[in-house]
């Protein structure tokens, strides 16, 4: 038998697709977090949410104490924004970790064409092996109030929820760990109107940037969970110009 593996080798095994910086866009509810958990399996890079990079600080009592945790404290529970430069420096921060090498999923920023723009320049500073590309997730109105007042989240485990949609095997309990599951303060009809406003008038800026950049997709996310996760793959890869056998779902991507 020859030992000569030139002879033997088959073609080139297809190189893993890594994604690497990956943002998820949308209206508060479309289902970026669950999506996001999706692809952090599938990927094995994180998630980088600034929404509970917040939560994180207004519930630890010594940060929620400074004046930035106090201040963050309080815009977030009126469904407000929280100052561009307070988000930008915890996502420096965020960034530096080594789990980020390969890639990752940010989740709820940027979500101010100020931020987009802050990010752009802050992944070309840190040498980002690519730039961000973005998937947005549509959803309408009616069907993203329901989502956001039936929604409850286990504490330790981050496995979410919906009363409607989704519901625990036993009322108010994780179906994993049994602790009991909590709804966020911002997920009051109220604060979801406020939080639309807020995403209206801040966040929908941000798509015609990464448009005009090519770096921009659309999928349906009022289609099954896993066909809009299959869509955010075709968008994926067809941004990063992987070729594939990919087909997007009847719904498909725009
Ligand atoms: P989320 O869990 O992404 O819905 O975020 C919850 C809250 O955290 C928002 O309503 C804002 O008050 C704040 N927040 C999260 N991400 C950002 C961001 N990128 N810019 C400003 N505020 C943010």
């Amino acid at each position: 038998m020859s030992t000569n593996s030139a002879s033997h080798s088959a073609a080139p095994a297809e190189a893993p697709f890594l994604p690497g910086p990956i943002l998820l866009l949308g209206a508060p509810g479309v289902g970026k977090g669950t999506q996001a958990q999706i692809l952090v399996a599938h990927f094995g890079i994180p998630q980088i949410s600034t929404g509970d990079l917040l939560r994180a600080i207004r519930n630890d009592p010594a940060k929620a104490s400074t004046p930035d945790g106090a201040l963050a404290k309080s815009l977030m529970d009126r469904g407000q924004l929280v100052p561009d430069e307070l988000v930008n420096q915890i996502v420096a921060n965020r960034l530096t970790e080594p789990d980020t090498v390969n890639g990752y999923i940010l989740d709820g920023f940027p979500r101010t064409l100020a931020q987009a723009q802050w990010l752009d320049a802050h992944l070309v500073q840190i040498n980002s092996p690519a730039p961000i590309i973005a998937v947005e997730i549509q959803v309408d109105e009616p069907q993203l109030l329901r989502r956001i007042t039936g929604r409850r989240t286990c504490p330790k485990c981050n496995r979410i929820y919906n009363i409607y949609f989704n519901p625990p095997q036993v009322k108010g309990v994780c179906d994993d760990d049994t602790m009991l599951l909590c709804q966020r303060a911002d997920d009051t009809e109220e604060a979801f109107q406020k939080r639309m406003e807020e995403y209206r008038a801040k966040t929908l800026p941000v798509i015609p940037h990464y448009k005009a950049a090519g770096r921009f997709r659309t999928v349906n996310g009022d289609a099954p969970l896993g066909t809009v996760s299959k869509d955010i793959l075709c968008a994926l890869k067809d941004l990063r110009g992987v070729s594939s056998d990919c087909s997007a779902s009847e719904t498909g991507v725009r």
